[in-house]
């Protein structure tokens, strides 16, 4: 079976902790980012200090800012699977196959537990 190193692993990992907590609405770095985004073009204001934005942040907010909505069960099933091979030490091989996931598709989909193969002929579109 083909293992990555866990040098190779670690940014995945950071990806998919940072998928998880945003997916469980444990921080507010997505609401952050559109709250300054989304400003009315004011000038000379100084950035807002996080733990302010964190304490404004309303439910509405992450609503507008989750794109993943629809799937979000799935994908946050698919991101803690995916943190668990981590552990296992199996992340990156097919679950399918056991063949090796490219790492530009790692890359696209984090917690694909597939290669593009098997996906495809499990006809599982979103991983
Ligand atoms: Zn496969």
């Amino acid at each position: 079976m083909a293992k990555m190193k866990k040098a190779e692993v670690k940014p995945f990992k950071e990806l998919l902790l940072n998928l998880r907590a945003r997916l469980r609405g444990d921080v507010s770095t997505l609401a952050n980012s559109a709250l300054s985004s989304g400003g009315s073009g004011g000038s000379g204001s100084s950035s807002v200090p996080s733990h302010m934005a964190d304490m404004g942040s309303d439910t509405f907010e992450q609503d507008n800012t989750i794109l993943l909505m629809n799937s979000e069960g799935e994908t946050l099933t698919a991101v803690e699977g995916a943190l668990e091979r981590i552990e296992e030490g199996v992340y990156g091989s097919c679950l399918e196959c056991s063949g090796k996931i490219p790492k530009t598709r790692l890359k696209a989909i984090p917690y694909t537990p597939h290669c593009v193969k098997c996906a495809s002929e499990l006809e599982d579109g979103n991983y």
